[in-house]
């Protein structure tokens, strides 16, 4: 693409129940391409509709719409994604007065494995290739990839773009990336660390350095229902806690992140357990709910009053500490420690309580910013140009600042992939 017109980019990240839409134009006008091409072309990018469907394949689905001046949401049942999607693009049609014209269709991809280091315009032969890396991923990449095939057979004029979470941890050196075991696996079969929510990285990395605020060394905690920590040395990522797969590291919503690695032998003879059955134990019935025994909602979990649940809380924030202990000394120091994710940005109980176990880094809250940090959020008006101010709050004034950073994965996409089609 080389001349400078408006162009429309839909931005899809399909999920194990859910699909994030968003349409996003970028007039490249006067000033054609140049901006985009650095971080501040994040800026050039106007969000016209976001979109969400939750819930899909069960009783409870739930559809939500918004543009600039219209919104509905209601209970809508979808049977599966590819039932959802074509519905979506039905629905922003309407939107749009008069049908959709899409030049780019950029689709997050959890697993880029060890081919995509950088987005991929998708042509013929790529799916075959893309569909290997399903076995990497098996909750992410298969429902990534049904989403790529159903909006190329909708929308089959649209550039077909796939932006990868792995591809920031590409920077990972390799004392960090392999695991101690033999080498010639890593030759072989490339086991190594490969690292997730990258796209949220790099849109964090991206927002502080547009305003303005360059820390050479950074903390990045994103904590949803999958949660990782990233060390971030001037602007790449230097090691993350999720590894091979989205299993390992911090404590999550259903995961059990870090054990000891005997214990899937152990659990395996003590239950008896079929094929397969301890992975799904480890990665659908562990985590806040595996100790909660009631819940893998945050949200939900902070409000219980039950022995279980205190202790599931106690643990993920204990864990959360070690974890930025360790990062830390990876970095040799601390500049800056963020927040972020559904949990990250919305709970002060969270980050009140990591950071009064960080006070030996200089990291001290700020109680009442702290408190106000979801009121702040969810002001955040998503149309339009990205609102820099909107998106970071700072919640900490210690000698080192800590800030809860309202992530946008959904522009990070459709930015990565318009520059690299660009
Ligand atoms: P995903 O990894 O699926 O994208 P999200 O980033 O949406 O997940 O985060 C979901 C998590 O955020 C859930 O555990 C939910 O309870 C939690 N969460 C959302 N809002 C709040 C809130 N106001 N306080 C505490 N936790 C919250």
């Amino acid at each position: 693409m080389s001349d400078a017109k408006k162009i429309k980019i839909i931005s899809i990240n399909c999920g194990s129940s859910s699909i994030k839409f968003s349409v996003f134009e970028y007039r490249g006008g006067r000033r054609g391409y140049e901006n985009i091409e650095k971080q501040r072309g994040l800026l050039e990018l106007n969000r016209v509709l976001s979109c969400k469907i939750e819930e899909i394949g069960t009783e409870f689905g739930y559809f939500y719409v918004s543009g600039k001046n219209k919104s509905e949401s209601k209970d809508l049942n979808f049977k599966d994604h590819g039932q959802a999607l074509y519905y979506i693009v039905k629905k922003t049609g309407l939107f749009e007065n008069g049908g959709i014209d899409i030049n780019i269709a950029a689709h997050r991809f959890v697993h880029g494995g060890k081919y995509y280091r950088k987005p991929l315009a998708v042509s013929g032969g790529d799916i075959k290739k893309l569909s290997e890396l399903n076995a990497l991923a098996p909750l992410h990449n298969p429902l990534n990839l049904k989403g790529l095939e159903i909006i190329k057979e909708i929308l089959p004029e649209a550039l077909q773009v796939c932006v990868f979470d792995t591809a920031f941890h590409g920077s990972i050196p390799l004392y960090a990336k392999l695991y101690p075991i033999p080498i010639d696996y890593y030759f072989k079969y490339d086991i190594g660390k490969y690292g997730f929510h990258g796209i949220s990285y790099s849109f964090i990395s991206n927002i502080f350095k547009i305003a303005g605020k360059k820390f050479k060394r950074l903390i990045v905690c994103h904590l949803g229902n999958g949660a990782s920590i990233c060390a971030i040395k001037n602007g790449i990522s230097i090691d993350t806690s999720m590894g091979y797969t989205p299993l390992e590291g911090l404590m999550m919503g259903t995961r059990s992140g870090n054990i000891d690695p005997a214990l899937p032998f152990i659990l395996k003879e003590k239950l008896d357990a079929a094929e397969g059955e301890v992975y799904d134990i480890l990665n659908k019935k562990s985590g806040l709910l595996g100790i909660s025994k009631k819940t893998y909602d945050f949200k939900e979990l902070i409000k219980r009053k039950d022995k279980y649940s205190k202790l599931a809380l106690k643990m993920y924030i204990y864990r959360i500490i070690k974890f930025i202990g360790q990062y830390a000394a990876s970095l040799n120091g601390l500049d800056a420690l963020v927040f972020t994710g559904g949990i990250g940005e919305n709970s002060d109980v969270l980050r009140k309580e990591v950071c009064a176990g960080l006070s030996y880094l200089g990291v001290k809250i700020d109680e009442k910013k702290n408190e106000s940090a979801a009121k702040y959020f969810q002001a955040y008006n998503p149309f339009g140009r990205i609102k820099v101010a909107g998106s970071i709050k700072q919640v900490g004034t210690g000698a080192v600042p800590v800030f809860a950073v309202h992530t946008d994965e959904e522009i990070q996409i459709a930015y990565e992939a318009l520059n690299f089609v660009a």
